[in-house]
């Protein structure tokens, strides 16, 4: 009998947010797997069995699903957001990669979730309008030199830059670090959104400038869009402010 692993996005919060295709995924599958916290997410009459993880053993939650899925299973791997963006679908390519041929036979497919970025713009308005880019700040998996070249190259270059795994308790200072290195292409006034635990009841989002941007109040649930030089904050009191115009000319050359 031929398994399956399909990896989900669970999106950034509400049940509505969520794709029918991953919720009538959820509700079929044979095993549930995932971190604790994004399985609590799954409703309660979900038949599958459920098989919960700490979140940093990614590689060992991918070879359980394979081989859940080598043995006929239907199995459901859970990401929040999207499960390509800094997360586990990734992880089980990574495995399949490492081991070929061992599970030859289990067939592995990927359905999208909205990403805390695009949830985050959208409670602002249209920050990601124009050309952007997703960077992580963790260095957990690459070394922090290379964050920075990063930042760097996309702040030089323009970008909007949405930032996730913004700061934690082990890197305190890496997020002060990082818009420092921005800054050094754009103006103190650039409109950054700061969007914690975005769909959560508890959910903030702040619109600041680079310059009044206070790093203490973030932490990893948070997603940080640093604007563009076109990115501007319109003079209204209700709903959507923040936007990114669709057209860029290019800079006049000095003279
Ligand atoms: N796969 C996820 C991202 C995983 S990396 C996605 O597509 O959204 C984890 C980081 O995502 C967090 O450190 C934070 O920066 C961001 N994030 C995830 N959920 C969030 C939410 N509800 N609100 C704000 N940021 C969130």
């Amino acid at each position: 009998m031929t398994g399956r692993v399909t990896v989900v996005g669970l999106g950034p919060g509400p049940d509505d947010w969520r794709t029918p295709a991953v919720t009538a995924l959820l509700e079929a599958a044979t095993d549930l797997v995932g971190y604790g916290p994004y399985l609590d997410r799954v409703a309660p009459a979900a038949p599958g069995r459920r098989h919960r993880s700490g979140n940093r053993v990614e590689a060992n939650r991918a070879e359980l699903a394979l081989d859940l899925g080598a043995a006929g299973g239907h199995v459901v791997v859970v990401s929040s957001g999207d499960p390509g963006v800094f997360a586990m679908a990734s992880a089980v390519l990574e495995q399949l990669e490492l081991h070929p041929g061992r599970w030859r036979d289990v067939a592995v497919d990927v359905q999208p979730g909205i990403t805390a970025a695009l949830a985050a713009a959208s409670r602002v308005g249209a920050p990601l309008g124009h050309d952007f880019c997703v960077i992580s700040l963790s260095d957990v998996r690459k070394p922090w030199s290379i964050i920075e070249r990063r930042l760097a190259a996309a702040a030089a270059a323009d970008f909007v830059i949405a930032l996730y795994n913004t700061r934690s308790g082990h890197r305190p200072d890496q997020l002060a670090t990082a818009l420092a290195v921005v800054a050094q292409h754009r103006q103190p006034a650039t409109p950054v959104v700061i969007a914690r635990r975005v769909g959560a009841p508890d959910e903030t989002v702040d619109v600041v400038t680079l310059r009044t941007v206070d790093t203490g109040a973030v932490d990893m649930s948070t997603v940080v869009l640093v604007g563009s030089s076109q990115t501007r904050v319109l003079d209204r009191p209700l709903g959507a402010s923040v936007y990114t115009p669709r057209t860029y000319e290019e800079p006049a050359a000095p003279d």
